[in-house]
């Protein structure tokens, strides 16, 4: 906080009030303790941390208007997300009405039933404030007539009621926008980890087995906690949750996370067996809590400071998504709430995803995460042909550098030391990662060049040495053609424990979806049968061989005419019909199939945890210091 001429703290406030739910708006008061004596420039993010694209947030103010001592202050649009108010004398008062009906983690969803705002949408910010106090007041709806509504943000408290309307406060700006708020009649569940009061608020019809929620959840953050080391860099977390019929994704933040999932992704009462469904959505919650540690504080320097007007570039998003999804799933294996086989089974979805774009000889991981903000996160028709996945890829380079760490030090460094030292570096400097720190923290933990191992990795589209990395961890991994067209791979074991080697089928080399009269083409993969055929995102195709086709049955209508060459294809292109000719070629061996090869390396790998809570494992992490 700053001292301003007169004597009084600088700060600024924000009254947030839902004044009609049904039409999705929301006004807020901003009060400027002390505008700028030459007109007080205000702003609002242009995106959110964590969402590498241009969201112009701004777009969603309806109205605007700015008083000073009740006379009016001209207002004047600077740019798309900038307003200069006049110069004035006193506190500057903004009155601005937001609408609100975005269904996402990324924005705010404002209904009769709750509202979900991030600060990003809603508290414009003012120039030469960014570290001055930030408060805000948040007022019962009106609607809300029964009292059944409250709050839930990991802001600082400070007078509030028992539902927790009243004032909050932040520090500074950039601690304000990372505190998203819920409003509604949610549920809530507690749970401690590691001596650290956690909540998991659901907003949204839900009925499920909440002891195995709050159970399995204590597990994950007591591991992750206890990985980087206690204490947790957290006084308290929120995982802040909308149960919809359909959507998926979170977003992080310092103290909490933003959570949309389905009802099937929540454990069901009663029953034992853990759903694919569920496990996605541990998946997803340890991956956002270990963000906690790994782009929350420790980040890339682009993002020191925050520059929310426009891109903020950076090659390190393989860094911070891919050690972040490598680790999701690993963590719930360690853990015991995943086995072996399913684990392996998520893994040989990854290394499909991967080999079946061609992006990935494309695009190098790195110049995906610099251009994540007009590529991976504005993803076409043609994206498996011109974007690799800085998640997925990220994720398999984690899974070479950890092979890679060990092979380098007799099994003496691993990838969570790496996590651990760039941890530990963080605690002491708080400086943001340079470009290429990964590489070099990674080649003095295990005081070797690894120049060779990361040029290929990072900047180059050379395959990765998966297999030899599976190996290091005893697993075999072939590649095989794919069984139908939503065969991604698994471990397909017969009762020997060996891996089925299956024929090729032929394949349309196209992603499609059902539509009236036939199948829509969504993408066209490169080199393949349907390219060949000369069919474009877009066509519908109506007939194969002169027989109508459905989305089910395109797979056994190629399989049953396997001994041909090729088959006719008929198709509408802007409602004009074509004919050409589908060749019939065998499916790519871009399937992964996974088996154990030896148990015991494996093992070793996947209950790698001994060192985890113990202080000797981490004072005895080389100590790098940026
Ligand atoms: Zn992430």
């Amino acid at each position: 906080m700053s001292l301003c001429a007169e004597g009084y703290f600088l700060s600024v406030q924000y009254t947030v009030s839902i004044v009609d739910a049904a039409a999705h708006l929301v006004d807020v008061l901003m009060q400027v303790s002390d505008p700028h004596p030459d007109g007080q420039i205000l702003r609002l993010p242009n995106w959110i941390p964590g969402s590498y694209m241009i969201r112009d947030f701004s777009r969603n103010i309806v109205s605007i208007s700015a008083s000073c001592q009740g006379a009016e202050v001209a207002l004047e649009k600077v740019d798309k997300s900038t307003w200069r108010a006049a110069s004035c004398k006193g506190e500057l008062q903004l009155s601005y009405r937001v609408y609100a009906w975005d269904l996402s983690v990324r924005a705010a969803h404002v209904d009769q039933t709750h509202a979900f705002v991030n600060g990003t949408s809603v508290f414009l910010s003012a120039e030469g404030f960014a570290d001055e106090k930030h408060d805000v007041v948040l007022h019962r709806p009106q609607h809300d007539v029964n009292n059944l509504f409250r709050v839930s943000t990991t802001l600082t408290a400070g007078t509030v009621d028992s539902a927790g309307y009243g004032v909050y406060s932040a520090e500074n700006y950039d601690e304000l926008i990372d505190h998203p708020i819920e409003q509604g009649n949610f549920k809530q569940l507690k749970f401690d980890a590691c001596g650290v009061p956690h909540e998991v608020v659901l907003t949204g019809a839900c009925h499920f087995d909440e002891d195995r929620l709050i159970q399995d959840l204590k597990t994950i953050c007591e591991y992750e906690i206890r990985f980087f080391g206690e204490p947790a860099p957290v006084d308290r977390y929120v995982f802040m949750v909308m149960v919809v019929d359909a959507g998926y994704g979170g977003l992080e933040h310092r103290a909490s996370t933003a959570l949309m999932i389905t009802r099937e992704n929540l454990p069901v009462i009663g029953q034992s067996e853990v759903s694919d469904k569920y496990l996605d959505f541990l998946g997803l919650c340890s991956h956002e809590y270990f963000h906690t540690w790994n782009v929350k504080r420790i980040k890339p320097a682009a993002f020191v400071p925050l520059n929310l007007a426009a891109e903020s570039y950076t090659e390190l998003l393989w860094f911070f998504e891919g050690m972040t999804s490598y680790y999701d799933d690993l963590v719930l294996v360690r853990t015991g709430l995943m086995d072996e086989k399913r684990y392996l089974g998520v893994l040989s979805k990854t290394l499909t995803r991967i080999q079946r774009g061609s992006g990935r000889l494309t695009q190098t991981v790195t110049d995906s995460s610099f251009d994540a903000w007009n590529k991976f996160y504005k993803q076409d028709e043609n994206a498996p042909n011109a974007i690799v996945s800085y998640y997925a890829k990220g994720a398999l380079i984690a899974l070479c550098m950890d092979a890679e760490l060990r092979s380098r030090s007799d099994s003496d460094v691993t990838l969570d030391d790496l996590m651990r030292a760039m941890w530990e570096n963080w605690q002491a400097t708080q400086a943001g990662l340079e470009e290429q720190e990964p590489q070099r923290i990674a080649s003095q933990l295990v005081k070797a060049d690894l120049t060779e191992f990361f040029d290929p990795v990072l900047y180059s589209t050379d395959e990765l040495p998966v297999n030899d990395a599976l190996k290091q961890f005893g697993i075999d991994l072939q590649w095989s053609p794919r069984l139908s067209s939503s065969d991604m791979g698994g471990t397909r074991a017969d009762d020997h424990g060996e891996a089925k080697a299956l024929p090729a089928a032929p394949w349309l080399g196209a992603t499609i979806v059902d539509a009236s009269g036939g199948v829509k083409v969504m993408q066209v993969m490169r080199g393949g049968p349907a390219e060949q055929a000369g069919l474009s995102a877009g066509d519908l195709v109506v007939a194969i061989n002169r027989l109508s086709v459905s989305k089910a049955d395109v797979d056994h209508h190629l399989a049953r005419y396997a001994t041909c060459t090729e088959l006719p294809v008929h198709y509408f292109r802007l409602g004009q019909l074509f004919e050409s000719q589908l060749p019939l070629l065998p499916a790519p061996a871009d399937t992964a199939v996974l088996s154990v090869a030896q148990s015991e390396k494996l093992q070793t790998w996947l209950t790698d945890s001994a060192r985890v809570g113990s202080n000797e494992g981490v004072s005895g992490t080389p100590a790098i210091i940026s």
